[in-house]
């Protein structure tokens, strides 16, 4: 139930108030809205009261008072409820629309103001005062107020595009300045109180200047917000034109294969990297150039991704960057015990020489060359020197390498080109002082492409490689900051050149004891730790760990000691992670289960227990191992058969050996014509590992004279040297290996050549203590303390059995 409140604009107004007004009106309250004289008013009416009020009046054909309600809401308003003055109107149309449902235009004649009311019911009637409307007269500011009003209309008229054009022209026909603030304050959205405010502005100047008021406010509120509405627009567009003519640039440049956006950025972000590098001024130059020529090379040809990659190379690698030296020797002493057991020698030369570098305050010098067998702790005291002295720590691998270009780079000609070794490692290592361990330097070879001994040459040349060049870089790099350590398993085959820059720290491989040792302090807590388990979870027994040593595994170092504790671990671990609480206790017996049969036990009592064998030693890269020669005879022609890859100076020692047995075959009781008969075949077992060197002359023999003698070699000897046709024994490399790898193999006796004696001091001394030494000097003190029993027919040897060149070392 209310009153539709649309004000529409109005003909021109009435002229002023009429005489036949009446004194007394029926009110009509007005929810919502002001009345303005001149209006016309669309109303739906829906109240009783209203609805008997205007059946009334249309029925005398009277006109009504049309006043505003105070409150929208109040739905039976009294005297305190309206307004005083309001409009009278004239109702100009009536329309039932339904059951107390009416719709009437009404048009606003003049206003007035209430003095009393004199009826509630059926409807509000009030006795009223008219307020003629004056007249404007000649009055000059009245006319420019009337300009100023007509021309700010205007103004905001144009601003609200939903007002019709067409209200400019009615505003302009309008002459009585008065109506003409009544129609454009009934027309603006300002606040009913307003409204109300203008409609009791009686006097002409004062109505006009708040309508202007309202009207310069509502014109700075349109403008405020179309500016507000102008720049969101404004942003919008600019960023959607942008984007647009963006897209269309970047088709154009797809199209001429030139840089795209993306590339660009890229490019940028690039310059930005070079820029952090902190390239030498050569080196920037170079960069520079090249990021330009960059920038005018098509991005799909093969030669922008050349100079990119290349960009990428000089962007990534360590220029400037470094880490501080740690020189506090109490500290490295610290890290290199904490790493490593006993190896005191070795780390005593270590500390040596980080003091020497540390007084000289320099890292320049000879380089270290850890030599020796494989898993006796060369990578990782390099690992540990790096630590100790706070550098960054990386490790590249000579093996193999044949080809200058490895060392050095390819030319970026070269499609696909790379760097070499060297700068791979220090972009790897990301600082320009860190540890180098350049790994097997014993195993560098040399061919047609270069010599990468001569490259590495210039590495760790102290005088030169503060300007290393790599083909591919093609700048000078600074290698001078670098620590370069070498390992190698072999002292020999390294070149000569090479040999003389390093300082070579042997570690000759470690004993049973040392083994037990190592395992228990250091391999068996960072296997725990690196399978997630504790020493609640997993208890090794010595006899277990003994038995892993000497059954399982036969190295000198402790790389497959190591292995075989991680399987152990691995299998408990399994355990834990499938729920198991309890601590296994694993023992000797347990093995079996988890590392499967022994691989090691026994061999040499097994293998001597036929004739015709022998134990020799041999030294290998490995460190030294035993090594079983096999002789065997068969009705034929006396050809002599070898295998078991043998190197030509084994076989030559083999036919020495042979012709030294023939030559003595009597005073030995054997038949001299066996070689008439029969073919004789010696094998060498491990048949695939190529062997060499004069070494086994003296097991050669032995198998030999057990074979055609008949008599056992002795289960718990083994004997390395060389031999000479007339018996001689010859001293040979490698003691210490030997001996080592006789003691890891539970051997007892060792024979020697005589003149190796001195050699001995190198041994360890567990394993000097446990072993008999033999040294000879001859074959036939040889023959005598390796067979069960003498083979010289008694004609030749006295009963008592020869003692001569025994000995306890
Ligand atoms: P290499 O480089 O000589 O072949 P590694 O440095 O790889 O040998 O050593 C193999 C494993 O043996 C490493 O886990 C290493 O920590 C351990 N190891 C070797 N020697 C010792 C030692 N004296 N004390 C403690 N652990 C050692």
């Amino acid at each position: 139930m209310s009153e539709e409140t649309k004000n529409v604009p109005a003909p021109p107004g009435p002229q002023g108030p009429t005489a036949e007004s009446p004194q007394v009106l029926p009110i009509l309250p007005l929810r919502n809205s002001v009345f303005f004289p001149g209006g016309v008013l669309p109303l739906a009416v829906g109240r009783q009261k209203t609805i008997a009020l205007i059946k009334d009046a249309v029925r005398d054909e009277k006109v009504i008072g049309v006043v505003t309600q105070v409150r929208a809401e109040d739905e039976d308003p009294g005297a305190d409820g309206l307004y005083t003055v309001g409009t009278v109107a004239r109702i100009v149309k009536l329309l039932k629309m339904g059951e107390d449902n009416y719709s009437l235009v009404v048009q606003g004649i003049s206003r007035f103001r209430v003095l009393e009311f004199v009826q509630f019911t059926p409807y509000l009637e009030a006795r009223v005062e008219l307020i003629p409307e004056e007249k404007p007269g000649d009055d000059v500011e009245l006319e420019a107020l009337a300009i100023n009003l007509k021309k700010l209309a205007r103004e905001v008229i144009e601003m609200m595009p939903e007002i019709p054009a067409a209200a400019t022209e009615l505003v302009e026909s309008i002459s009585h300045p008065g109506h003409l603030a009544d129609l454009i304050v009934a027309n603006i959205d300002v606040s009913l109180e307003e409204k109300q405010r203008v409609l009791e502005k009686i006097d002409l100047k004062e109505r006009m200047k708040l309508v202007l008021e309202l009207l310069n406010r509502k014109r700075e509120i349109l403008k405020i917000s179309s500016k507000i509405d102008s720049q969101v627009k404004g942003e919008m567009s600019k960023t959607q034109r942008e984007y647009y003519l963006r897209q269309q640039l970047k088709a154009i440049k797809e199209e001429l294969g030139e840089l795209g956006d993306d590339e660009e950025e890229d490019l940028e972000e690039l310059a930005e990297r070079l820029k952090k590098a902190g390239l030498p001024p050569e080196v920037e130059k170079v960069a520079n150039k090249e990021l330009n020529r960059l920038k005018t090379i098509p991005t799909a040809s093969s030669e922008y991704t050349v100079a990119r990659t290349y960009l990428e190379w000089l962007a990534d690698l360590p220029w400037q960057t470094a880490t501080e030296d740690n020189l506090d020797l109490e500290n490295a002493r610290q890290v290199l015990d904490a790493d490593h057991y006993d190896i005191e020698k070795v780390k005593k030369r270590i500390l040596e020489y980080l003091a020497v570098r540390k007084l000289k305050n320099d890292m320049r010098g000879p380089i270290l060359c850890l030599v020796g067998p494989p898993g006796v702790g060369k990578t990782s005291l390099g690992q540990s020197i790096a630590r100790a002295v706070g550098r960054k720590f990386v490790r590249l691998s000579l093996g193999g390498v044949r080809d200058e270009a490895e060392i050095r780079g390819h030319r970026r000609t070269y499609v696909g080109a790379l760097p070499g070794r060297i700068i791979q490692s220090m972009k790897k290592a990301g600082t320009i002082n860190p540890v180098m361990m350049l790994d097997e330097i014993d195993k560098l070879g040399s061919d047609f492409r270069g010599d990468p001994a001569a490259a590495l040459l210039e590495v760790l040349d102290p005088e030169q490689n503060n300007s290393f060049s790599d083909h591919y870089l093609d700048v000078p790099y600074d290698l001078s900051k670098v620590m370069f350590i070498a390992t190698a398993n072999q002292l020999e085959p390294i070149p000569a050149p090479l040999r003389d820059r390093m300082e070579i720290i042997e570690l000759p491989g470690y004993t049973f004891d040392e083994k037990m040792h190592i395992a228990k302090r250091h391999l068996i807590p960072k296997q725990l730790r690196e399978h997630g388990i504790t020493d609640e979870h997993l208890e090794l027994t010595d006899a277990a760990l003994a038995k892993i040593i000497v059954g399982y595994t036969r190295e000198a170092g402790v790389r497959n000691l190591e292995r075989r504790i991680a399987d152990v671990c691995r299998a408990i671990a399994v355990g834990v992670a499938s729920g198991r609480t309890e601590k296994r206790v694993i023992d000797e017996g347990d093995l079996a289960e988890i590392l499967g049969p022994e691989k090691f036990y026994n061999e040499v009592a097994e293998r001597t227990e036929i004739t015709g064998v022998a134990t020799g030693l041999a030294w290998t890269p490995t460190g030294g191992d035993i090594l079983f020669i096999e002789a065997t005879k068969m009705p034929g022609k006396g050809t002599l058969t070898l295998t078991g890859q043998l190197g030509d100076v084994m076989k030559e020692s083999a036919q020495a050996a042979l012709s030294y047995v023939r030559s003595k075959s009597r005073s030995l009781g054997i038949d001299p014509s066996f070689l008439e008969k029969q073919d004789v075949h010696i094998h060498f077992p491990a048949g695939a590992i190529p062997k060499d060197g004069p070494s086994a002359g003296v097991t050669i023999v032995t198998a030999l004279v057990s074979l055609l003698a008949d008599i056992h070699a002795r289960g718990d000897t083994a004997m390395t040297g060389e031999i000479t046709l007339r018996g001689q024994v010859l001293p040979v490399g490698g003691i210490k290996e030997k001996v080592l790898a006789a003691h890891r193999a539970g051997i007892k006796r060792v024979i020697l050549p005589e003149r190796n004696r001195k050699d001995i001091v190198d041994v360890p001394e567990q394993a000097r203590q446990e072993l008999e030494f033999v040294f000879a000097s001859h074959l036939d003190e040889v023959l005598t303390a390796a067979l069960d029993r003498s083979p010289f027919v008694p004609a030749q040897a006295p009963e008592v059995p020869p003692t001569a060149a025994e000995a306890r070392a």
